[in-house]
């Protein structure tokens, strides 16, 4: 038992060394713990304030972007270009182009190189967001591991509480058995029952001791168990001691690379922030440099400028002066002047009385000059026009030209007949090249005098082909008398539309074969009769003849076509049959003084007439010589009528032809004729040249006065007889084909009394 004590006390002072071991382990493996959450946690903070750092950095970074050099070199351009243009307002277009020009610079590179590192910075956060979560599962792991050893040292104080139960009970039975013991010793003599006990209760011990013993084994197992246990925390401490030394230097490299990371794109950052400086700044300079030649510029033209601004300045000031004393001198001005004006509008009125009264006379005058002019002059006038060679008078000598004018006197034309020169004089002669406009400008003042009241009969006389119809017609591009008079008469009617009225009215007819018909008519086949007008005036008139009142050319231009369509639809060949009759165009204006009242009425007659040769004469039968027939009679009269007329007959013939009478009120009285001879200059024409020419001559010639009234007794040849020669003319002509003569060209019959015509003629010309 003493042994098994001493054994027990030995057991149980291991089992308490053995405690004390285990609780110095606990502490130290307390402590390491410490030391290494302490270790964990300082490697925490020293993440979070790199974490911090590394913040600071991206915010100085960003800062730093945010206010880079270039940006404050911008500003300080921004601020020069302000002063700049402050300077030169006139320059503040190409500034802004500048400015425009700075803008792109501003935004691309910058802009990249800010998202470039935005992008950097989100990758750093999102590394340190992964250490960060690697952090919290360590964390999680040291917890796990401080929970496990917890637990662990919970066991080893339960563990330690049932020892020390045991133990307790332990001394408690050797208290009892020492006891015993004692108690055994006192009692000697029943040493043999002692002994028995001893041996029963021995035994008792024995057991006490077995279980004791087996105690004890299971106590050691248990503490071997709790060995076992402690072996494998250790173990297991060391391997998370391992994983941890393994996390940190993980994390350590992680850190590292990181932070070599970014210490290299911070290198490349700074790099390319160099470059952008320089790059900018190189940018700037030029901009600055161009700026600055913009400014010299702009300096080099102010210089200029100020001088003409002096100038313009002391212009300015000189016109302010002058408009600020301007509304006085106007004044002063204006009043004299409305005195001039006063006294010049009353000389004027006085004068323009005197004027109007002087205006009255000389119209007075001018009327009876016109008078005795026309009186002078005869109202008849002759003129000849010779039409140039033309493609149907064909070649060789028949088309030769046999007609010749004098340089200094166009009124005399030669004729180069059968080997002999003669000459006439006329009114006027127009050569070839005379234009339509020449012709006209002698006619018009005959046209004119219509509106004031006189009748006008223009003719246009000679052979077929002789250019009558282009006299009187013309062509549209090259119009003749017809239009041109309608145009005229158009014109001054409206220039003088202020005091008078006038109607202008048409009428177009012809005359074929003794038969008057009207051409704007309904039905242009009937004859039409020449009546006295009833009302006893002794006038003429042709019922039924159409009268169209005419405004314009255009109305003109339709009159004529409508005529020439009546004219053409009523002949097979209207070239033949227009040769064959005459076309009369009538013009009538009829005008009204708004003032006085007075009426006017004058009338225009334009004749084409019938082609004058001699058909008759070639043995033309039926239609042919009944046509040739009228038309001789009917020329034949009109010679006659004019000749009594201008040799002041007391009896004109006018009723020997439909012609003469439709015409007697425009040829009777003051009304004035014009005879237009047409001549073919062709030698193939010559004979009916000659007889043309002889016609005019002998219509001009005729002489006025006294000598006139003896004329009466001769009677004026047919037209058959003018083509014989000069001796049957010779006592009618004797007087008047000497004009001829005196100027020493061959003359049919020399004669005295036409000296007297040319001295009259040359009288008018120089009075004008
Ligand atoms: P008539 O009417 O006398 O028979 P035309 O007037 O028909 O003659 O003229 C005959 C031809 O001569 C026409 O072709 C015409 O154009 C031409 N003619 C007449 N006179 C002239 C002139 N002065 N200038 C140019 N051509 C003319
Ligand atoms: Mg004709």
């Amino acid at each position: 038992v003493v042994a098994s004590m001493a054994h027990l006390q030995e057991e149980k002072l291991r089992l308490q060394e053995e405690l004390l071991a285990l609780q110095e382990k606990l502490a130290a493996r307390e402590s390491e713990e410490l030391a290494v959450s302490v270790q964990l946690q300082g490697q925490v903070e020293n993440l979070k304030a790199n974490l911090v750092d590394q913040a600071q950095e991206i915010s100085r970074l960003r800062s730093e972007l945010g206010g880079t050099d270039l940006e404050k070199h911008r500003d300080l351009l921004a601020a020069e270009n302000e002063r700049l243009r402050q300077e030169m307002k006139a320059r503040e277009g190409e500034l802004r182009e500048l400015r425009r020009q700075q803008a792109p610079c501003r935004g691309c590179a910058h802009l990249q190189e800010n998202a470039g590192l935005q992008e950097r910075l989100s990758q750093l956060q999102q590394e340190a967001e992964e250490a960060r979560a690697k952090l919290a599962e360590l964390d999680l792991e040291v917890q796990q591991k401080t929970n496990r050893l917890a637990e662990v040292e919970l066991r080893l104080k339960d563990s330690l509480a049932e020892r020390a139960e045991e133990e307790e009970r332990l001394s408690r039975r050797l208290r009892d058995s020492q006891e015993t013991i004692a108690s055994l010793k006192s009692q000697p003599p029943q040493i043999k029952y002692i002994i028995k006990t001893v041996e029963v209760e021995s035994s008792k011990a024995k057991q006490a001791l077995c279980e004791s013993q087996s105690r004890n084994q299971y106590l050691q197992e248990q503490v071997g168990m709790q060995r076992q246990v402690l072996k494998e925390m250790e173990q297991q401490l060391q391997n998370s001691q391992k994983t941890a030394a393994q996390l940190r230097a993980q994390v350590q490299s992680e850190l590292e690379r990181a932070h070599g990371q970014m210490l290299e794109e911070m290198q490349a950052m700074e790099d390319e922030k160099n470059r952008a400086i320089e790059e900018a700044f190189s940018r700037a300079q030029v901009e600055m440099k161009a700026v600055h030649e913009n400014l010299a510029g702009v300096r080099t033209n102010l210089l200029t400028l100020q001088p003409a601004l002096r100038t313009l300045t002391h212009d300015y000031n000189s016109l302010k002066r002058q408009v600020r004393d301007f509304p006085l001198l106007l004044q002063e001005t204006l009043r004299s002047a409305r005195a001039e004006i006063g006294q010049a509008i009353e000389e004027v009125h006085s004068t323009n009385r005197e004027l109007l009264r002087k205006y009255r006379r000389e119209l007075q005058l001018r009327k009876k000059c016109h008078n005795e002019l026309v009186r002078l002059k005869g109202n008849i006038r002759v003129f000849g026009r010779v039409r140039p060679i033309t493609k149907e008078d064909g070649e060789g000598p028949e088309a030769a030209n046999a007609v010749t004018f004098d340089a200094d006197d166009d009124a005399v034309l030669h004729l180069l007949h059968k080997g002999k020169q003669v000459s006439f004089e006329l009114d006027k002669v127009f050569p070839p090249q005379a234009s339509q406009e020449e012709v006209f400008q002698e006619v018009q003042a005959l046209v004119t005098s219509c509106i004031d009241g006189y009748n006008v009969c223009i003719f246009a006389y000679g052979q077929t082909g002789a250019g009558k119809t282009y006299t009187m017609e013309g062509t549209s591009a090259n119009p003749g008398i017809n239009q041109r008079a309608l145009q005229l008469l158009f014109s001054e009617v409206h220039s003088k539309a202020a005091d008078w009225d006038y109607a202008i009215t048409v009428s177009v007819a012809e005359i074929y074969n003794e038969a008057l018909r009207d051409l704007l008519g309904k039905e242009p086949q009937e004859k039409l009769e020449i009546k006295l007008c009833p009302d006893g005036s002794g006038q003429l008139y042709v019922p039924g003849l159409t009268e169209f009142r005419v405004q314009s050319v255009e109305d003109i231009n339709k009159v004529f076509e409508f005529g020439h369509v009546n004219r053409a639809t009523e002949c097979t060949n209207l070239n033949e049959h227009s040769s064959r009759s005459h076309a009369l165009l009538i013009v009538t204006i009829r005008g009204l003084d708004r003032s006085t009242g007075l009426r006017t009425t004058g009338k225009l007659n334009l004749v084409d007439l019938a082609g004058s040769e001699r058909v008759g004469r070639s043995g033309a039968e039926g239609n042919r010589l009944r046509e040739a027939q009228y038309i001789n009679k009917s020329l034949s009269a009109l010679g006659d009528v004019i000749y009594a007329l201008r040799s002041r007959q007391g009896h004109v013939p006018f009723r020997n032809s439909k012609l003469t009478y439709l015409l007697q009120d425009s040829l009777s009285g003051d009304s004035k004729t014009l005879m237009m001879v047409q001549v073919s200059p062709a030698e193939k024409n010559t004979s009916e040249t000659l007889c043309s020419l002889k016609f005019a001559e002998r219509v001009r010639s005729v002489e006025l006065g006294p000598i006139s009234r003896k004329a009466e007794l001769v009677s004026w040849p047919s037209q058959e007889q003018l083509e014989v020669t000069k001796v049957p003319m010779a006592p009618l002509l004797s007087s008047w084909t000497a004009a001829s003569s005196s100027r020493g060209h061959a003359s049919p019959s020399p004669g005295p009394p036409s000296s007297r015509a040319t001295s009259i003629r040359r009288k008018l010309q120089t009075s004008g």
